[in-house]
């Protein structure tokens, strides 16, 4: 027994995994998944990309006659992450699959990103200089900095579409942002919806 075991669905008596699952394929539903810059300048990238592909962000939450929250009107789910690299959002694309279903996932990538001051290489040196801590074998060395946006969103797509945890059928973008202006340049299309 936890403290906190009243808000695990799993918890509950007579609990039955494969009804839980329809209920919330049902809470949310959702369209479609971005992966961003947790940069606090490009924090309206959510909205930019809803109005880009006619999505609902962020919606309003859906609350029952108890007042709990039981779903969501928005379309789409963000995952707000170092450069905006699809590396870190892979899970998050899956377990958006598993639950609501998505068909598409979107990859931004933003001007004067903090992923283009600093080289790999740099990177791996100084963290071990500065924490004694040797990073070099930790991260895909694609994913760290960014040198070539083109490169960039052209790698993390093409990471999306080779994972296994992505569905076969789902459109992958990859998107420049520009930090200052807010706007968005379609730079990877790669359509699979029949
Ligand atoms: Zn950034």
């Amino acid at each position: 027994m936890s403290r906190f075991d009243e808000y695990v669905f799993s918890a509950q008596p007579g609990f039955d995994e494969p009804v839980m699952r329809e209920a919330f394929a049902k809470a949310v539903p959702l369209n479609t998944v971005v992966i961003y810059c947790y940069d606090p300048r490009v924090r309206d990238i959510p909205e930019a990309i809803a109005r880009h592909f006619g999505e609902v962000y962020p919606g309003e939450v859906i609350r029952d006659q108890d007042g709990r929250s039981v779903g969501s009107t928005t379309t789409l789910a963000t995952v707000s992450v170092a450069a905006g690299r699809a590396v870190d959002g892979l899970r998050s694309i899956t377990v958006a699959e598993y639950l609501f279903g998505i068909r598409n996932i979107v990859v931004v990538h933003h001007s004067n990103c903090g992923a283009t001051s600093f080289s790999k290489d740099g990177f791996v040196r100084n963290f071990n200089h500065e924490h004694s801590a040797d990073i070099s074998a930790c991260y895909d060395h694609g994913s760290v900095a960014i040198v070539d946006y083109e490169q960039s969103l052209a790698y993390d797509t093409a990471m999306v579409r080779a994972h296994p945890g992505t569905p076969e059928n789902v459109n992958i973008f990859g998107l420049f942002y520009n930090t200052d202006t807010g706007e968005l340049t379609e730079v990877v299309r790669d359509l699979r919806t029949a």
